[in-house]
């Protein structure tokens, strides 16, 4: 294996929604076990990038690949690119993705969110699956809290589960977007206290959209400025929030900061 490879390649990306060009030729590599903070005014393009590295959506042009393996393909006269079933299948594989809005299934208890997936579609067994729950139960300090159900939980509580049912099927890379704009205040700082941890003490690749700057300049090793489709800038966070190069990024910052 080259050593250089990034895990993650993205050339030239674009997505177009109608007459809205939302990703204007997106370049980004991001080498295994990056912590990553992207930024940015709301419509630049955030949450499209992240939605079409976990596959939930097309890219119109350009490619993503992963260790070196193309994961778009251009299919002849489609508007849209199109990905093999098994580029998807090792995509999905190898990714996790947790939402501003939990989407906990509801009609299962904590622990059973957790196992499901794991149990499903890697054929885990149920004593494995279980056990592990309860490891990442622990861990989001859930535990006491397995055998509720999602409707009994708080906001803070219901992103700890959905962060930990993420783990359950043990991604190499986790995509976090938004994760606490849907919180109140006061239940912001136990899920960011979570996502420190894993931050901390895992070699995961992370990739966080944020508006919680303090929190992105503590924990990321790369902050990524999003504006109208692409990265307009990007450097470790010292440089992004002290000595911002671009008006837009200076710009931002005076409204978040
Ligand atoms: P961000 O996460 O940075 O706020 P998004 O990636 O969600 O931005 O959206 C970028 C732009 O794309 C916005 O103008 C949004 O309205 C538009 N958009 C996002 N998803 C869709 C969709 N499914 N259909 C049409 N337009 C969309
Ligand atoms: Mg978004």
């Amino acid at each position: 294996m080259n050593e250089s490879l990034p895990q993650l390649r993205i050339r030239n990306l674009k997505k177009i929604y109608g007459e809205n060009q939302v990703l204007r030729g997106l370049n980004l590599d991001i080498q295994a076990g990056e912590k990553i903070a992207i930024i940015g005014p709301s419509g630049s393009g955030k949450s499209t990038l992240l939605r079409i590295l976990m596959t939930l959506e097309a890219p119109n042009g350009g490619e993503v690949f992963l260790e070196g393996e193309s994961v778009w393909t251009m299919t002849d006269g489609a508007n849209e690119q199109k990905a093999s079933e098994a580029h998807l299948h090792r995509m999905r594989a190898k990714l996790g993705m947790v939402f501003q809005h939990f989407f906990l299934f509801p009609h299962l208890s904590v622990q059973q969110n957790l196992t499901l997936a794991p149990m499903l579609v890697n054929h885990v067994s149920p004593s494995e699956a279980q056990e592990r729950a309860m490891e990442l139960l622990a861990m989001v300090g859930m535990d006491e809290k397995a055998d509720a159900y999602p409707a009994q939980l708080s906001g803070g509580q219901k992103q700890r589960v959905a962060i930990a049912r993420a783990m359950a099927m043990q991604p190499e890379i986790m995509l976090f977007d938004e994760v606490t704009s849907a919180l109140d205040p006061e239940l912001v700082h136990e899920v960011l206290s979570v996502l420190r941890k894993l931050a901390a003490k895992s070699d995961m690749t992370m990739l966080l959209v944020t508006h919680e700057m303090n929190f992105a300049r503590e924990i990321a090793d790369r902050i990524l400025f999003f504006d109208g489709g692409v990265i307009l800038e990007e450097g470790p966070p010292s440089q992004i929030f002290t000595a911002p190069q671009e008006a837009r990024t200076q710009e931002f910052l005076k409204t978040v900061l």
